[in-house]
């Protein structure tokens, strides 16, 4: 089939999100693009993660929305991921969760400060939290509401999705993203390390203030952007 590689990365990108404990049931899911093919791959809708095979994984065009290939029904939550493709050109995967620690500061309308460098390795500041969504968004278009909102914070911050690759959704749950979707796995997972130190570290010290901003600075641009050098050459 067409998008064979494209569904095996996605189906071990949801496989990893159980693996690390991000995920319990049903909730969550992992998805990846081909841009030059202009798809998107997900996770098929409420398929347990033991029975989940590569062939279940759903492809759709991120223009028009239409599968493009896979019988299942894709997960409820793809007009989020569709949006977030369409405008965040940058993203090539896209993780969502209902992780414990990143979900507590969701519920409690609390953003991740930056307090260390844990953080600071994969993003530049603190992780947002989103508006709520009004009464009308939820009651139509509520997934593809769910995207606008976070887009609408980072447009309106000025805040580029690559150098803070997540966000929590207000009264919900983080999504994390990434130039791939092994990447977006591996900041969903940074984005509950960080939140589960930020929650110890702000009990032992109730007046904390975020990282300072030489060492924020010095963390995420060594990894990041024109001046990288960290680890080995390759294209993040
Ligand atoms: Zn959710």
């Amino acid at each position: 089939m067409a998008y064979d590689e494209l569904k095996n990365r996605v189906h071990r990108a949801n496989l990893a999100l159980v693996e690390a404990g991000l995920v319990v049931l049903t909730w969550g899911n992992a998805s990846g693009a081909d841009r030059q093919a202009g798809v998107m791959a997900i996770k098929p809708s409420g398929v347990a993660y033991d029975k989940l095979r590569p062939d279940d994984i759903v492809v759709l065009s991120i223009e028009s929305g239409q599968v493009v290939e896979g019988a299942a029904r894709p997960s409820s939550d793809t007009p989020t991921h569709l949006h977030l493709y369409r405008e965040f050109a940058s993203v090539g995967g896209i993780a969502h969760t209902h992780s414990t620690y990143g979900t507590s500061f969701a519920q409690a309308l609390r953003e991740i400060p930056c307090l260390g460098t844990t953080h600071a390795d994969n993003f530049y500041g603190a992780i947002p939290v989103t508006r709520a969504l009004t009464a009308e968004e939820i009651g139509r278009d509520y997934e593809m509401n769910t995207g606008k909102v976070i887009v609408e914070w980072f447009r309106d911050g000025g805040i580029d999705p690559g150098n803070v690759p997540g966000v929590l959704v207000a009264s919900h749950a983080p999504f994390a993203w990434g130039p791939t979707a092994e990447m977006a796995v591996e900041n969903a997972i940074v984005l509950e390390f960080s939140a589960r130190m930020a929650l110890n570290a702000m009990l032992l010290n109730p007046r904390l203030s975020p990282i300072a901003q030489a060492l924020l600075d010095k963390h995420f641009l060594r990894k990041h952007g024109a001046g990288a050098y960290y680890g080995q050459e390759r294209t993040r």
